[in-house]
């Protein structure tokens, strides 16, 4: 009599512990019912990167001084820098420029300390590649005008949700044409204006 009392007693107890479990997960499930949908149909939608997104550097072939200072300042020396002195003119002659993005950790410090501001970094991601030496981009590759979200007609571009006007939950809820991300040129000036202003 006593192991079955027992017996019953461990059941009631397992059987509270289920339901509290169960509870558990559901709470989970209710709570993302309130949530905002986070879900991105890539590849036909694409988050616009924000503002000063760190992508693929592009690259000026006819601003580069060949200074090397690019190389200098990176963390592993990356930049490969081919040049060879004109006697003639007594100047640097750039022959080749390559950057390899298979290895390159995108930190900035070349696009920073660049004298002739021909490096700059995009909004480009997507440099998946099946072979690492297509990564290893030449001067050709780096000039090439970088890639846009906004511009490509066959994806939506969905903005972030840091971005997301007030009131607006959800980013396929936006007009078409609001599809940048943040506050445009223009407005910046005018805020900065009134701020000097007050
Ligand atoms: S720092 Fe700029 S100008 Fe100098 S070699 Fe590098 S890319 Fe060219
Ligand atoms: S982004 Fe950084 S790691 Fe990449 S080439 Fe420039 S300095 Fe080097």
């Amino acid at each position: 009599m006593f192991k079955f009392l027992k017996q019953v007693g461990d059941y009631a107890k397992e059987t509270v512990q289920a339901a509290k479990y169960i509870g558990q997960g559901l709470s989970v499930t209710f709570d993302h019912m309130q949530r905002r949908p986070v879900t991105v149909q890539y590849p036909y939608e694409k988050l616009i990167p924000s503002e000063r997104y760190r992508g693929r550097i592009h690259f000026e072939f006819d601003k580069c001084i060949a200074c090397e200072v690019c190389v200098r300042v990176c963390p592993i020396n990356l930049p490969v820098v081919d040049w060879e002195f004109n006697k003639e003119t007594k100047k640097k002659k750039l022959n080749h420029y390559s950057i390899d993005f298979g290895v390159c950790i995108f930190c900035g410090n070349c696009v920073e300390y660049c004298p002739t501001n021909c490096l700059s970094m995009t909004e480009e991601y997507e440099l998946a590649s099946f072979d690492r030496h297509e990564l290893n981009y030449d001067n050709v590759a780096l000039g090439r005008l970088p890639y846009k979200v906004t511009d490509d007609p066959m994806v939506t571009p969905l903005r972030e949700f840091a971005y997301l006007p007030k009131g607006v939950d959800d980013p396929h809820d936006l007009p078409p044409e609001s599809q940048r991300a943040g506050q445009r040129p223009e407005e910046i000036m005018e805020a900065m204006k009134a701020g000097a202003s007050e």
